[in-house]
């Protein structure tokens, strides 16, 4: 098993800045002691650093940082997004899973970074270790609210077929349900390109918590084998 499955892994485009420092933590390890994160809701809601000090003070699905304070989410398959803005050294990180990525989280953050100086062509993005679609199945109804979902310009990714993945390290999910096999990541990643982000500046670290993290790292695992889990914490700050 490569070492980033137990230790965290990283972005290589936000390490390619220079002026960041972020991680994407193993499930289970405890977040930085002065990081700021809110109490998650599956919202869309965006807020700054100080609002969430200490950690959970409010209600929020994104923290922005504007000073070099590590701002914080924790996610189980649910997408754990690291954002920088070049111009103003802003960064953010924001929990996306499939019901905070409809609601619009990732569009607030990226508005609300825009608002403070941010332009489409100053931000990166890295999109961290989540369910992918070798193992999220989601039944047609869900399929078909999504469709319906007025802030998508295109249609959703999804599979009638599960993917297999070659790089799972434990079986893949089972089928349930007469479903479809739906790539949240990649709902993720065709959200941030609406926004106007260049797709060279939004990296996939395409790691599926359910078949290739490291144990205990995905909810949905958990619901088929109670085998547990423990929450994912993943920062960005700036530090230069
Ligand atoms: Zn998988």
């Amino acid at each position: 098993m490569a070492e980033n499955r137990t230790s965290g892994c990283r972005s290589a485009l936000l390490d390619s800045l220079g002026w960041v420092d972020h991680a994407f933590q193993a499930a289970g390890d405890p977040p930085p002691s002065d990081a700021a994160y809110g109490q998650q809701r599956h919202s869309p809601t965006v807020v700054l650093d100080e609002e969430n000090m200490p950690p959970k003070r409010c209600e929020s699905d994104g923290v922005i940082g504007v000073t070099t304070r590590p701002v914080a989410v924790y996610t189980a398959d649910c997408l754990p997004v690291l954002i920088a803005d070049t111009r103003r050294r802003h960064v953010a990180a924001v929990h996306a899973g499939l019901k905070g990525a409809l609601a619009g989280v990732l569009f607030s953050a990226v508005e609300r970074l825009k608002a403070l100086g941010a332009d489409s062509e100053t931000l990166f993005v890295a999109i961290g270790p989540a369910i992918a679609p070798c193992c999220y199945e989601l039944g047609e109804n869900m399929i078909n609210e999504i469709g319906q979902n007025p802030r998508l310009r295109q249609p959703a990714t999804w599979s009638a077929v599960q993917p297999r993945n070659a790089l799972a390290v434990r079986p893949q999910a089972q089928a349930q349900q007469q479903g479809v096999w739906f790539d949240l990541p990649q709902l993720g990643r065709q959200m941030l390109l609406q926004t106007g982000i260049p797709a060279a500046q939004i990296e996939l670290l395409n790691l599926c918590t359910y078949c290739m993290a490291e144990t205990g790292a995905s909810y949905r695992r958990n619901t088929h084998f109670n085998s547990g889990y423990r929450s994912r914490y993943s920062w960005i700050r700036r530090v230069a």
